[in-house]
């Protein structure tokens, strides 16, 4: 053991470990639609209710989608019923008598509010819903800000490509500062790639254009992959949902603290999946 094993005070001086769990990783979480990112994301909290855990996932909605899935999320109050819920004596149709309806966010001024706003919450995991949307929302903005249709060809020096990715790194910033966990759901990709030889694989990768590709992936402690794994003898009845925590040449996906296995059996539901990604977190045991 080393001399100065003990600090100030007798403190005995041990490595510890980062503080590695979910409600403070920052996650990337890619797959086909309908592949059940959303609703597996939304099972954290049904799950951590279940158990007794303290996970909190709220929903930074940057497009439509969810309406199937329960989730805490940003919200507006509900148009046809003025947020009463009830419409005459009736129940409200649009908002289900909830007198708020979900709110998609579209404004960098908005974003910046609901990002502000959820750092002070009790809520513990951001889920961007989905990253392609909230990049494309910032381009968006600054497009009309700017007075241009599209930084593609805008022929300023690529001023406003700055603009947006400044934009995005700002309100990622905002998050990450509070040590919060993030999770931004992903839309897939294909991407040819040139392999050792001269041949082309195809990846399927995460897409955001320019340098804020390269900017995400360093961000995000795990790039995980949603993978539906099909049963031919049942003709698709009981096809496996995986995760994929590992590189590989036809996927884009890691884990930088290992805690993920090549493949994990996400099994049959939302809850199931929501279990597994627990338990690899270390938050339940097998
Ligand atoms: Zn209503």
């Amino acid at each position: 053991m080393a001399k100065n094993a003990k600090g100030p005070g007798g403190v005995e001086i041990k490595t510890l470990s980062p503080n590695m769990n979910i409600a403070s990783a920052k996650q990337i979480w890619k797959g086909e639609p309908k592949c059940g990112k959303t609703s597996t994301a939304a099972a954290l909290k049904t799950v951590s209710d279940q158990y007794g855990l303290d996970v909190k996932p709220f929903f930074l909605l940057f497009e439509p989608g969810s309406e199937g899935v329960s989730l805490d999320c940003t919200s507006e109050p509900c148009e046809v019923c003025g947020g009463t819920g009830k419409e005459g004596k009736k129940k409200c149709e649009t908002c289900e008598g909830a007198g708020t309806v979900r709110l998609i966010l579209t404004t960098r001024k908005e974003m910046r509010e609901w990002f502000e706003w959820f750092v002070e919450s009790d809520f513990d995991i951001a889920v961007i819903d989905t990253g392609d949307k909230f990049y494309q929302a910032i381009m968006d903005d600054v497009c009309v800000e700017m007075n241009i249709v599209s930084p593609y060809g805008a022929n300023d020096n690529g001023i406003s490509w700055s603009v947006i990715f400044d934009a995005m790194r700002e309100l990622l910033g905002i998050l990450e500062a509070s040590g919060k966990g993030v999770i931004l759901i992903h839309h897939v990709y294909k991407q040819e790639k040139r392999v050792k030889g001269g041949s082309t694989v195809t990846q399927l990768v995460f897409n955001v254009p320019g340098k804020a590709k390269v900017y995400l992936a360093g961000f995000a402690d795990q790039v995980l992959h949603f993978d539906i794994v099909p049963d031919e003898a049942t003709d698709g009845d009981t096809d496996k949902h995986v995760l994929i925590g590992e590189h590989r040449a036809s996927i884009e996906a890691g884990d930088r603290w290992g805690m993920f296995p090549a493949e994990l059996d996400l099994g049959d539901s939302a809850e199931t999946a929501a279990e597994a990604i627990l338990t690899c977190f270390g938050y339940l045991e097998e």
